[in-house]
């Protein structure tokens, strides 16, 4: 018999031919005991040696590659928890940065220093309190005026991504759907605007829709909404799912008013891992104005260490994406994400 010790020592065979490995891989139970890292390292990374590397997938807008200083930046920054300001300072400060940088580009009319906006994980949580702030606002005017609030309603095409059926069914806010047709492959402003009334709380063109690439025409719905406000006296805002729009119509077509010159949109949503050209998650939401911003969305706590005021569903939150974003901004500049 050949001496089969030969190989002691040899780290492949540590790791191949360990105990462990050929044990299945844990499925219901946290295994008894400890094992080494290299051993783990590889269960792990074979269980997903199978599938599809990220940038052969061709059925996502999310990025999928960032450059060599990208990623080392990210990766530098993978244990920092982005809601504790308090340590990370300048962090909390990026942002804001990152906010005011994507609030210009939707041509916000705001003039404070730091424009109203939240970060996101990604336009899933941005829609939701692009939504949730529509939905405050108008609750909240209807209380003053006496009026029955629990009926609220959106309306939106039929093209919308999935995060809206989320939010009607979470809020429990109604969604009406404007149906998309061969000739009518957009959001037809009548049409949205015969399934309004007074319980509307918004009315939701996309720009980019997920299924088509198409853009709904937010000024001409923008145009409609404002004879019907003011022939009605409602006064229904827009916010705009632009999820992937939101970073290519600034840079590709910035003559075309979908954004914050529009009088009724009133918040803005995209996300930053399709076309801001971060890796996942990352999202933004930006108003056009603080006083959209309902106050009842900003909680504070008292709590590692400082006064922390946040606006979103979540709490803790990776702190990478705000580094990857400000770099692309800064390395890529306007004439890069236009090209
Ligand atoms: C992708 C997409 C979303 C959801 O965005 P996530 O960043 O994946 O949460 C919402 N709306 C539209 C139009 C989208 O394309």
């Amino acid at each position: 018999m050949e001496d089969l010790n030969f190989r002691k020592g040899d780290a492949k065979t540590d790791v191949f031919g360990s105990d462990r490995m050929l044990q299945p891989s844990p499925i219901e139970k946290i295994p008894d005991g400890p094992t080494t890292p290299e051993v783990a390292y590889q269960m792990v990374k074979d269980e997903t040696f199978a599938q599809t590397q990220p940038r052969l997938n061709l059925a996502t807008f999310v990025t999928t590659y960032m450059d060599e200083y990208a990623t080392k930046l990210m990766n530098e920054a993978i244990n920092i928890n982005y809601i504790d300001e308090t340590e990370y300072p300048r962090i909390a400060v990026m942002n804001g940065k990152c906010i005011n940088i994507v609030a210009n580009l939707w041509n916000s009319p705001e003039k404070d220093t730091w424009k109203t906006g939240a970060l996101a994980i990604g336009s899933s949580e941005a829609c939701m309190l692009g939504g949730v702030a529509a939905w405050l606002r108008w609750r909240k005017k209807r209380q003053a005026q006496g009026k029955p609030f629990d009926k609220p309603n959106f309306v939106i095409s039929t093209g919308f991504q999935v995060v809206w059926e989320k939010f009607a069914q979470l809020w429990q806010i109604e969604m009406r759907e404007v149906p998309l047709t061969l000739e009518k492959t957009t959001l037809d402003p009548e049409e949205a605007l015969k399934m309004c009334d007074e319980n509307t709380i918004c009315i939701v063109p996309i720009q980019g829709v997920t299924w088509t690439g198409l853009n709904d025409d937010v000024e001409a719905l923008d145009k409609a909404l404002d004879a019907y406000n003011a022939k009605t006296g409602y006064d229904i805002p827009i916010h705009v799912d632009a999820a992937s729009g939101g970073f290519i119509l600034p840079f590709l077509y910035p003559e075309k008013k979908w954004d914050f010159r529009l009088k009724w949109v009133l918040s803005i949503s995209v996300s930053g891992h399709k076309f801001g050209l971060v890796y996942p998650g990352l999202g933004w939401v930006c108003w056009k104005g603080k006083e959209y911003l309902p106050e009842e969305m900003s909680f504070s706590v008292n709590y590692l260490g400082a006064n922390i005021t946040q606006v979103g569903l979540n709490f803790s939150r990776p702190a990478a994406q705000i580094l990857g974003q400000y770099y692309q901004f800064i390395s890529l500049g306007f004439q890069g994400y236009k090209v």
